[in-house]
């Protein structure tokens, strides 16, 4: 591993377009914020207009505050305001007004309420499925400290796909996640969903903070294990100096083989894997083609 420039397969092309410009505003009229945009994610243009099916948004949910610090993780640590009520309602109808086939929810960590947010996360997906019949949610939910009946909470609200990242390989979970995170117990919220329900479930791993081929192999058998159907490998990026630093930047062709490895000889349905790749990227687009086709 050698630590080096960033390479010219990570360059950014900044999107635009009317569907971009409409999306923005239908936010900004509904006082919601999407991951798409406060992470400055590269996929932008490509996930919201959707290449060749379903566009994708990224919803963020339950404020710009997080109780936990993950080192690679942009988010601020602390100061949570109280749950807005409003906010299920709210983004069920910015997602009808958008007119999105497929929506992916995530929200911070929320250790400090007493279901940590689970309830309001369920009743999202509720509000969003009555409003927008047909939709396909795909919910991307915090460990809930491995507590069964908060993961329950989601299971029975009845989501398309639920996923969970188990972000990097188990001896690096310290320093790369919270001190509250820990590798069986994403592995168990992943089990649980697996063993309770006909739900997907998917997970995300960051290459590029220190890990070696043998452990990434390892994780990707230990998530098949306990039935994981879909897999996405993107690579890590510092968000800032005070960040965890990027170990190696992965090389597109690794990227290829790690899909390779994943599809044909571990069997996940898909895996989306590239340097630019994060957990959603272009999700409905990719549930459409390879698990709904
Ligand atoms: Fe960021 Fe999630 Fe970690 Fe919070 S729990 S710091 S939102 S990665
Ligand atoms: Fe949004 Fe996820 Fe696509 Fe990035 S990868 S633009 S966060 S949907």
């Amino acid at each position: 591993m050698s630590r080096a420039r960033k390479p010219d397969w990570l360059k950014m092309r900044p999107p635009s377009g009317e569907r971009f410009t409409d999306i923005k505003e239908t936010l900004r009229d509904h006082d919601l914020h999407t991951v798409c945009e406060e992470a400055n994610c590269p996929n932008l243009g490509e996930c919201w207009s959707g290449r060749d099916g379903p566009g994708t948004a990224t919803f963020m949910l339950m404020g710009d505050r997080c109780s936990r610090g993950c080192n690679f993780c942009d988010v601020q640590t602390g100061g949570m305001e109280p749950l807005d009520p409003e906010e299920p309602a709210n983004v069920a109808d910015a997602v009808a007004e958008i007119g999105l086939d497929y929506v992916v929810l995530t929200s911070v960590d929320r250790d400090d309420l007493p279901d940590q947010g689970a309830g309001h996360f369920a009743e999202t997906i509720r509000q969003i499925k009555d409003r927008n019949p047909g939709i396909l949610v795909e919910v991307l939910i915090p460990d809930f400290q491995g507590d069964p009946d908060l993961v329950r909470k989601i299971v029975d609200a009845e989501p398309d796909v639920i996923a969970h990242n188990v972000e990097t390989v188990e001896r690096l979970q310290w320093p790369v996640r919270d001190r509250r995170a820990g590798y069986e117990q994403s592995l168990s919220v992943l089990r649980q969903v697996h063993r309770e329900s006909d739900i997907y479930t998917k997970t995300s791993l960051m290459l590029g903070v220190g890990e070696y081929d043998h452990e990434i192999y390892q994780t990707l058998r230990d998530l098949r294990a306990v039935g994981v159907d879909v897999v996405t490998l993107g690579q890590y990026l510092q968000p800032s100096r005070s960040h965890l630093e990027v170990s190696d930047y992965v090389h597109p062709d690794a990227f290829d083989t790690w899909q390779r490895v994943a599809e044909e000889e571990l069997d996940f349905l898909y895996c989306a894997s590239g340097p630019m790749v994060r957990s959603s990227y272009r999700a409905g687009e990719l549930f459409v083609e390879s698990v709904l086709r």
